[in-house]
């Protein structure tokens, strides 16, 4: 079946399965899902009661401005190297410098200013470079969920291996299931703006954590749950699953990613992560402080943290975040809880545009207001899914405890 009629026909089961169900809202908490659904035009094929909000999915979103304040003041120390991936180093974020002065700052401003601030495209580049200029100090700004945390862990273990002592980690990976459990906290403590009924879970994330790392969501939030690839046709396929565990009232966790999200997950990459870090408390933008969702390095690691190190300046000498409040404030944070989406932002495509981003999920290539700008909001699928035989059997299947496969054919 070409790719376009299988897509058409999946939204045709979608319709039938989700008939007569109450209005309900699927959050999915990946950016790659968020680029895929705008990118397809998703939302305009799905029946008028389902509404797909994204959340905190993008690494680069949520990283906060705190934790941008510290690689500002670390990128001005002298002889001091910051380096990042290069969505990380465009995000602007508001500071007050030790002057007292306030404005608009990023890495890369920083960087135009004359200090030492360097775009990479992987962890490894930091080693070499640090290898290569030893009279340098290199931080390797690290973000990023489970998915490229072992990458982190990698290059330290390397720069032990190696003797490299001017190479430091400003560590901002995050790990998802304490973060989603504090958003869609069941007892209300933190109440959505739209109730989310079903979770889209992240395909990359479970490929290392492991599909049963999602089991807390029907079991402690009581929703229903898919982890989904990120073809259009897999997204679609994942909604239908979750209508049917709404239809049933039986929340459940579904794994539709089975050739590459074991249930168990990467047990390597696990036990790589377990070395190196440890959990700890995290600040997520839009979400504060949430116990155990982010990942320290570990007391025997610590001469690698650049928090701890002498790079470290008298807090006097700190950049600090200043945020905006009123008419003229970003708002990424309510877009990443889910309580807005991109178009009720002021600033959206008004004053924040991808040339002149005014917050980070306008800057980010996962970011829910870069989709929206560079897709639209809505818009038709049938123009922009291409016609292609290349669909993967493994799209339209999953594996569930029973092990059996799911009929997506109504
Ligand atoms: S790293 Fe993978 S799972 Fe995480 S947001 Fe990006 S695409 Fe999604
Ligand atoms: S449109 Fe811009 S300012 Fe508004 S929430 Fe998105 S990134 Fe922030």
């Amino acid at each position: 079946m070409e790719k376009r009629e299988q897509v058409n026909r999946l939204a045709e089961i979608l319709a039938k399965t989700s008939q007569d169900l109450p209005d309900f809202a699927v959050m999915e908490v990946c950016g790659t899902h968020t680029h895929a659904i705008a990118r397809y035009g998703l939302s305009a094929l799905l029946p008028p009661n389902i509404k797909l909000v994204s959340g905190p999915g993008c690494p680069v979103c949520v990283t906060a401005d705190e934790t941008l304040a510290r690689a500002l003041t670390l990128a001005r120390q002298p002889a001091t190297c910051v380096c990042s991936f290069g969505d990380m180093l465009r995000v602007p974020v508001r500071v007050r410098y030790p002057d007292g002065q306030i404005g608009l700052d990023s890495l890369l401003r920083e960087r135009g200013l004359g200090r030492d601030v360097r775009l990479v495209v992987s962890s490894l580049d930091v080693l070499r470079l640090a290898q290569a200029e030893p009279d340098r100090q290199f931080v390797w700004f690290a973000v990023g969920f489970e998915t490229t945390a072992p990458a982190t862990a990698v290059l330290l273990q390397q720069a032990r291996a190696a003797g490299v002592h001017n190479l430091k980690v400003l560590c901002a990976h995050k790990t998802m299931p304490a973060a989603l459990l504090a958003l869609l906290d069941p007892t209300g403590r933190r109440p959505a703006r739209q109730p989310i009924r079903g979770l889209l879970c992240p395909g990359h994330v479970a490929v290392i954590t492991g599909a049963d790392a999602f089991r807390f969501v029907p079991e402690q939030l009581g929703l229903a749950a898919a982890i989904s690839g990120f073809e259009p046709e897999d997204i679609l396929a994942a909604l239908i699953e979750l209508s049917r565990q709404l239809r049933r009232g039986q929340p459940g966790l579904r794994n539709m990613y089975p050739a590459v999200a074991r249930p168990e997950g990467n047990l390597a990459a696990q036990a790589l992560l377990r070395q190196i870090f440890q959990p700890c408390p995290a600040v997520w933008r839009g979400l504060g402080e949430i116990p155990g969702s982010g990942l320290a390095l570990k007391p025997e690691w610590r001469d690698f943290d650049a928090l701890d190190s002498s790079l470290t300046p008298d807090p006097a000498a700190a950049v600090r975040p200043a945020p905006e409040n009123g008419k003229t404030a970003c708002h990424c944070g309510q877009v990443l809880r889910g309580d807005e989406s991109p178009a009720d932002c002021p600033l959206f495509l008004r004053v924040c545009t991808e040339a002149n981003p005014r917050g980070p999920c306008m800057v980010s290539s996962e970011g829910a207001c870069a989709a929206a700008s560079r897709y639209g909001t809505g818009g038709a699928a049938a123009v922009r899914i291409k016609d292609s035989k290349g669909v993967r059997p493994d799209s339209l299947s999953g594996h569930n405890e029973s092990g059996k496969e799911p009929d997506v054919h109504e």
